[in-house]
């Protein structure tokens, strides 16, 4: 039976660099690897989402993979809290949250507390709180990040009600991070009572622990070494677990993915997909390629799709804004691509779920390049990359009909 590899890079698209002679860091890169694979099949370009939207990388995934990014869309806390292995209820409230600093007056200074290494030892400290009938749990994730999980009657009660959530505390929507705004005041959605004593326990809670945090002995020797203290605890992305329909169910294919990054891991999680943790799969740019790649081709004996996610790409243009890495990155991976095309009986797809331009340090709707090899299908494409992919078979086209190519080509 013909198998399926879905190879998606984060932040994949760009814009032409001054620097690479005006090509992006994906055509600037030397890449015969993925040239091949696009030489042997279909290419085009794609916008995840509708091109008047913010593309999240979450909903991004949702949209690529055969679900609808609004209404399947749990909230990026339940995504994130599935990557890290928290089981989740349906009647439990649940946060994407990062450890931030603060000033007196909850103003924020940064919001990942000088991107603090672990938050292990502070979520400890934290953990297990009860405000008003509302429990909380907290879990720590990558360096700064971690996952708030709110359950009991008064959550049980209004998520019943109103299938609602709570607003944000994070004020990241008032800019990339403003400093000098203070934290925003949580809210709850219509008047339902339950839902106010969701929000006010939220906002206690937060202030209770942000006392707790200010005299811990960790925060008290970052201070002393003059770095940020992590003392507050920012939400954002509230929701709760959906019961939707598997990938298994949806598609009728055995599933597997390999990533770095807990978001990735979870939207594979909650689809039902089976997550395959790899030794050296970070999510970062000191990423294992080569291991994940392997892990994978293992995986294509075992499944009949299977999903790879790397996410330095973006990392290289969101976090640095460095098109060089960005370019070097691609290299690496292309280098661990060796062979792909030797594969046999399997269907290979590269693309991105948006792009995230260098000169803009923050995603964009510039469309993806896509390949397909594998399939009876091909084009003129000679090389992998954006201007090359506008003039591919495939044309332009969206996330939500990507599966529907994939699976029928
Ligand atoms: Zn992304």
């Amino acid at each position: 039976m013909q198998k399926t590899l879905l190879i998606i890079l984060d932040g994949l698209g760009d814009r032409p660099v001054k620097a690479f002679g005006g090509k992006t860091p994906l055509e600037a890169a030397s890449t015969p690897n993925m040239d091949s694979l696009a030489a042997s099949g279909v290419c085009g370009v794609m916008n995840a989402m509708p091109k008047d939207l913010y593309p999240t990388s979450e909903e991004a995934h949702l949209a690529i993979l055969g679900y609808d990014f609004k209404a399947d869309h749990p909230g990026r806390g339940v995504l994130e809290a599935l990557g890290i292995g928290v089981k989740l209820k349906p009647d439990e409230l649940v946060f994407r949250v990062d450890f931030g600093t603060v000033d007196k007056d909850l103003n924020l200074i940064d919001a990942r507390a000088g991107v603090i290494e672990s938050v292990k030892d502070l979520c400890k400290a934290v953990d297990d709180v009860e405000v008003d009938g509302v429990k909380f749990k907290i879990y720590p994730s990558l360096l700064y990040r971690g996952v708030m999980v709110l359950s009991g009657n008064p959550v049980k009660n209004y998520l019943k009600k109103s299938n609602s959530a709570v607003s944000d505390t994070d004020p990241h929507k008032a800019g990339p991070h403003k400093l000098g705004v203070r934290v925003l005041h949580p809210k709850s959605f219509g008047d339902s009572k339950d839902g106010k004593t969701v929000a006010r326990a939220l906002e206690r809670y937060q202030y209770l622990t942000h006392e707790i945090l200010n005299e811990h002995k960790i925060n008290k020797k970052r201070v002393k070494k003059g770095k940020l203290p992590a003392n507050f605890i920012l939400t954002r992305g509230g929701g709760h677990i959906k019961d939707i329909e598997s990938f298994k169910d949806k598609f009728g294919l055995k599933s597997a993915c390999i990533a770095g990054a807990p978001l990735y891991k979870g939207i594979a999680a909650y689809m039902g997909m089976k997550v395959i943790n790899v030794k050296g799969a970070t999510g970062k740019l000191d990423t294992s390629v080569k291991a994940k790649v392997k892990a994978t081709l293992k995986a294509l004996k075992k499944n009949d799709f299977v999903f790879l996610h790397i996410k330095g790409t973006d990392m290289a243009a969101e976090d640095y804004g460095d098109a060089k890495m960005k370019k070097e990155f691609i290299e690496k991976i292309d280098a661990c691509f060796a062979g792909l095309n030797k594969v046999k009986n399997v269907v290979i797809s590269v693309t991105g779920d948006h792009a995230t331009p260098c000169e803009l340090k923050d995603h964009s709707n510039d469309v993806v390049p896509v390949l397909i090899s594998g399939t009876s299908i091909s084009d003129n494409t000679k090389k992998f990359g954006e201007s090359e992919c506008a003039h591919g078979g495939l044309g332009h086209i969206y996330g939500k009909d990507f599966m529907k190519i994939l699976l029928g080509g």
